[in-house]
């Protein structure tokens, strides 16, 4: 699950990680009463920043200076409610329903630190580089010898000689490479403790005026560990996420879009995979990733179908159900009360094997509905390409 920039900064703060104070603002007026209070504290010089799900927001004009509060209300009333569009949204952009003020820091430098897990070594990984502000995978493709890495045995945690070779490798002395261990080892704490899949602070800068502080984080927290942390939980964005991608949450099935025209309805992560790889083989093009999980009940083969349809590119449909746990003549039923449930106005290819699939497919075939059956994989992909170049009748 992702969150946003002003709460991951709340999230770090809270481990004790050197954070650029900042308030988080719904409204104009929220922005200037904010800009104001950081004033209080000191800030002479804002920052602006839209609060999006994404990164590059700099480059894409949703990161801007403020050397007034009335610039703060100018830049604030500009980002807010615009559609930022970044290298990571996508051509359709998305749109700044909250801003983050921030007191804004004369920046020396600029550095990168990340964490996240190598799954080759079965480890985390920290990685810093002196190319900062940058993005990170243009580093390590360009000049990979920029970025340093460390690797930490979970079962022996991050050791001290580790974090002082990080921060040694960034160039600090003095009083910036004890804030920049500090920092490090904060950010590790907060990443394991949050159960994060990835900590990540682009830039860290060293100030003017010599301190160690990140101007910019993210963090990324396992979905599957959310149920142990209520309150990051809490933290999720809908707004943020596809639409269908929330709804398929809400019914338990794991749905991911895609930007195919083949819409398919799997049980099982494994064999959802493996029809995504022969619908491409037989042509087409899958348009979603979809495991209805073990159960297939015709609650959850309906829920599917209403969401597979209401994208718009799918022209046909591919049921996949392997009768392991759950019997195919179950899912049968299941899938042809769903049918007569949902007005399903595209082909829809149907292969059901294992358990009772004879008995199945007899269902299928006896309801009366416009279902063509399959019984080998290839033979449903086939069926499914042929549908997509023949106009629907449906
Ligand atoms: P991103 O583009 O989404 O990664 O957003 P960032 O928070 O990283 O901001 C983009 C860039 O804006 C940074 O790399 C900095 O160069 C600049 N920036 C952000 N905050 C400040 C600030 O407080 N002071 C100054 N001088 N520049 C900033
Ligand atoms: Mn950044």
């Amino acid at each position: 699950m992702k969150v946003h920039e002003y709460q991951a900064k709340d999230i770090l703060e809270s481990y004790g990680v050197a954070m650029q104070p900042g308030r988080v603002a719904r409204t104009v007026d929220e922005a200037v009463e904010a800009a104001e209070a950081l004033a209080e504290q000191g800030a002479s010089m804002w920052v602006v920043k839209a609060q999006i799900h994404a990164g590059g927001r700099g480059k894409g004009g949703g990161v801007k200076l403020a050397k007034s509060i009335d610039e703060v209300r100018e830049r604030a009333d500009e980002i807010l409610g615009m559609n930022l569009v970044t290298h990571q949204t996508g051509p359709e952009g998305q749109k700044v329903r909250a801003l983050l003020i921030a007191d804004a820091v004369d920046i020396a430098k600029e550095y990168y630190v990340g964490v996240t897990l190598d799954r080759q070594s079965s480890m985390d990984a920290i990685m810093v580089s002196t190319e900062g502000g940058v993005e990170i995978e243009t580093v390590a493709e360009e000049t990979p010898e920029k970025i340093h890495k460390v690797f930490i045995d979970p079962t022996i945690g991050l050791q001290g000689f580790q974090v002082r070779k990080l921060a040694f490798s960034l160039g600090f002395e003095g009083t910036a490479f004890k804030q920049a261990t500090k920092f490090i080892s904060a950010l590790y704490t907060a990443y394991r403790e949050s159960d994060a899949t990835l900590a990540e602070i682009n830039p860290l800068v060293l100030t003017e005026d010599g301190n160690v502080v990140a101007v910019d984080a993210k963090i990324n927290i396992d979905d599957n560990a959310l149920f142990r942390h209520k309150d990051l939980a809490a933290l999720r964005d809908v707004h943020e996420e596809d639409p269908l991608e929330v709804k398929a949450s809400e019914h338990d099935l794991n749905y991911i879009r895609l930007d195919g025209n083949v819409g398919c309805m799997v049980n099982g992560a494994g064999l959802a995979m493996s029809t995504m790889d022969v619908i491409k083989l037989a042509g087409g093009e899958p348009a979603n990733f979809l495991d209805v999980g073990g159960s297939a009940s015709a609650e959850t083969v309906e829920a599917g179908f209403r969401i597979i349809l209401e994208d718009p590119n799918v022209e046909a449909i591919l049921v996949n159900i392997f009768g392991g746990i759950v019997r195919c003549d179950r899912v049968a039923t299941g899938v042809v009360q769903a049918a007569k449930n949902v007005d399903i106005d595209v082909p829809l290819i149907v292969r059901l094997q294992g358990t009772n699939a004879e008995e199945g497919q007899q269902i299928l075939e006896e309801s009366g509905l416009p279902i063509e059956t399959a019984i080998l994989l290839k033979e449903a992909a086939d069926k499914v390409t042929k549908a997509l170049a023949t106009p629907s009748t449906a």
